[in-house]
């Protein structure tokens, strides 16, 4: 069995994953069923024991080269296909910075950030240079915003009022309107997203990966006896294996629809990266270096910043959400303008209620950037297996981050990987992940998913 995993989803691991090779060309596979997916089993102890640990990497075609030699965590050969160039600015994870943060309205998601944060370590370590540089974190929001409350709940402490002990020097650049609350945590950071997508593809090429751009997937299937996945591009080539990972973002509920005919609710927003200028005399202060925090602001809108550090003399605050968008035919201004309808006006309103003796918006946000959302309708991911007749437990798919995935990446491509290769994640039991918050059946009869039972 010659497992292939395509696409960068999430800069993860993809070390772990098996390989490919070329294969000859066939007739046209069938489609699915409407009535496609049927209940998804639940996971068992079996894995695929044929997948599992091979040591040494070794291309199946050309020879030995370099990436011949290099050993794998798992021995799994894994090929890559991005469907633009590497590091591209076309979909999710590109930019300077990402936060993490530990503290969260919904329960399941902070033991996978404190995985994936061991994880970031272990990756800088393997890598040799950093992409994360921790900070404090810190939420705020009206007393009685339920998300804002279960955050608190989730580990954060709250901050003593303004002019009493002990508070953080930082805690000065907030005027907290009347009705909210501060509370801070010690587990957050920011992340350079693009030089940690980076850092992934080459570790990815170090542990033995082939990793393909400008290489589109057009289909996925089953040959044969079923025993092979076929990926087929636009260039008309096709790759088999026994296993396959798909993690294309924006991108997912067109391709899951074309591949199955079931539509995946992955909706593709429009967003928008602001970066505002400091006031004089405060420059220094809203640094990482002075230990100013990331923050989330609860309530509506929902805003969300990392510190001063990319651009000196200007610090990232920005709305989470936007307006739906097609990711193949993208309107790049939208949500750039002023009034309706603008991304940027309700971050300016919020600065000058809650920050204004620090931040500058006379003129507008001085850098912006676009970004997409892949959003599912309760927020929260989907990871888990194709499933079908037809694929089973030998396609699985990563999507739906929603706003929140990258600082979870390191986890997500980890537990991904496990699932193709064993059937199952160890690594998330171990660190009480729970996996049953991202299974596609959420959405069987309830498009809202987790969202109506929370
Ligand atoms: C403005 C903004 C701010 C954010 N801030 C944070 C934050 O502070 N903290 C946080 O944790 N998260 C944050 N996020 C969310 C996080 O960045 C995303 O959850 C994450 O990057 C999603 O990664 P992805 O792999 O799903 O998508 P992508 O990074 O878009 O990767 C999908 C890839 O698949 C490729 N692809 C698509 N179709 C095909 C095909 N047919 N064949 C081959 N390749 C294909 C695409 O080209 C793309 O490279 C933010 C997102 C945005 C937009």
């Amino acid at each position: 069995m010659l497992p292939i995993i395509y696409s960068t989803i999430n800069h993860s691991f993809h070390k772990t994953l098996p390989t490919y090779r070329k294969a000859s060309r066939s007739p046209p596979l069938p489609r699915l069923s409407a009535s496609y997916p049927p209940p998804i089993s639940p996971i068992s102890n079996h894995g695929c024991s044929s997948c599992r640990p091979l040591v040494r990497f070794r291309r199946d075609r050309g020879g030995r080269g370099p990436h011949g030699q290099l050993r794998g965590a798992r021995g799994a050969r894994v090929l890559l296909l991005e469907r633009f160039d590497l590091l591209h600015h076309r979909g999710s994870s590109h930019g300077e910075s990402r936060a993490i943060r530990d503290t969260y309205p919904q329960p399941h998601y902070p033991p996978m950030v404190r995985l994936a944060r061991r994880l970031w370590d272990d990756a800088q370590r393997d890598a040799g240079y950093a992409v994360l540089t921790p900070t404090p974190h810190l939420d705020l929001g009206p007393r009685d915003d339920p998300n804002f409350r279960a955050v608190v709940a989730s580990g954060a402490t709250e901050l003593a009022p303004t002019g009493t002990a002990p508070r953080p020097a930082w805690a000065e650049a907030f005027r907290v309107p009347e009705g909210w609350a501060a509370a801070s945590s010690e587990l957050g950071g920011v992340i350079k997203a693009t030089k940690a997508v980076a850092m992934f593809q080459a570790l990815a090429a170090k542990m033995g990966a082939v990793v393909r751009d400008r290489t589109e997937v057009i289909d996925v299937a089953k040959q044969g006896e079923g025993t092979k996945i076929v990926v087929k591009t636009s260039s008309g080539e096709k790759f088999h294996g026994a296993k396959c990972i798909i993690t294309v973002g924006a991108w997912t509920s067109k391709l899951v629809k074309s591949v199955t005919g079931f539509d995946l609710p992955v909706q593709p927003l429009h967003t928008l990266l602001c970066y505002w200028k400091l006031k004089p005399g405060h420059k220094r202060e809203l640094t990482t270096e002075a230990g100013f925090p990331t923050f989330s602001s609860y309530g509506d809108p929902c805003i969300y910043s990392t510190p001063s550090m990319e651009y000196p003399g200007l610090i990232k605050i920005a709305m989470h959400g936007g307006p739906p968008c097609d990711p193949d035919s993208r309107d790049w201004t939208i949500g750039t303008g002023e009034g309706v309808g603008g991304l940027a006006d309700p971050v300016a309103r919020w600065i000058d209620e809650v920050m204004p003796g620090h931040v500058d918006t006379a003129g507008g946000p001085v850098l912006r950037q676009a970004c997409m959302y892949s959003m599912t309708p309760d927020e929260d991911f989907v990871i888990d297996f194709l499933g079908g007749e037809e694929f089973g437990r030998d396609v699985v798919v990563g999507a739906g981050f929603s706003g929140h995935g990258f600082k979870m990446g390191p986890a997500i491509g980890r537990i991904l990987a496990e699932l193709a290769l064993d059937g199952e994640s160890t690594t998330a039991a171990e660190a009480g992940v729970e996996l049953t918050h991202f299974r596609i059946e959420r959405f069987d009869g309830d498009p809202m998913g987790n969202a109506t039972s929370s």
